[in-house]
């Protein structure tokens, strides 16, 4: 059965730091991996934020033109595959934008996870920001992420390629 409502901590509509371009960006609420230094600890509680429905975010994507692409942030968006799957699939389907996904697991740790929801939302997404922030790796000179641990993968690449394959950030 489809997913009608997320669990969110917030929304912010035009964002240029979450990936390539403007963005709506999606913040869900909930994360389990609690790294130190976390810049967004009120996110962490599985029942916090509140209920969104999917129909309101299609909407207010749909609204702007100036749109590149959507990213999914957090929390953790991989603790809630099944409606950001939904939310994706209608962003595949209702729009020309580009999905971004944000997660704590890094691209091997993702892949290797039975639960058939999460293989379904990575196949769905373009790019995946990877890894846990690991504060004596923090570096504020990098496009998007918060530390050199992290990476920028472009998925449709690493798809085709068979191999991970990073984004030129430099293009
Ligand atoms: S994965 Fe992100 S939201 Fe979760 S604890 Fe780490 S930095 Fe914070």
């Amino acid at each position: 059965m489809a997913c009608t409502e997320l669990r969110l901590a917030g929304t912010e509509p035009e964002s240029i730091v979450d990936g390539r371009g403007i963005r709506y960006t999606i913040f869900v609420q909930g994360c389990p991996h609690d790294c130190p230094g976390c810049q967004n600890p009120q996110t962490h509680d599985f029942s916090g934020g509140s209920l969104v429905p999917i129909d309101k975010l299609i909407a207010e994507i749909q609204a702007n033109p100036m749109l590149r692409g959507v990213t999914f942030s957090g929390g953790e968006p991989f603790c809630q595959a099944a409606g950001l799957s939904d939310l994706a699939e209608r962003i595949k389907a209702e729009t020309k934008l580009d999905i971004t996904i944000y997660s704590g697991w890094t691209y091997e740790q993702l892949s290797q996870k039975s639960d058939e929801t999460v293989q379904h939302l990575l196949r769905l997404a373009d790019y995946l920001v990877d890894g846990p922030y690991i504060e004596a790796q923090r570096d504020l000179t990098l496009y998007f992420r918060g530390s050199r641990n992290q990476r920028v993968i472009d998925l449709n690449a690493t798809r085709r390629e068979g191999h991970v394959i990073l984004d030129d950030l430099d293009e």
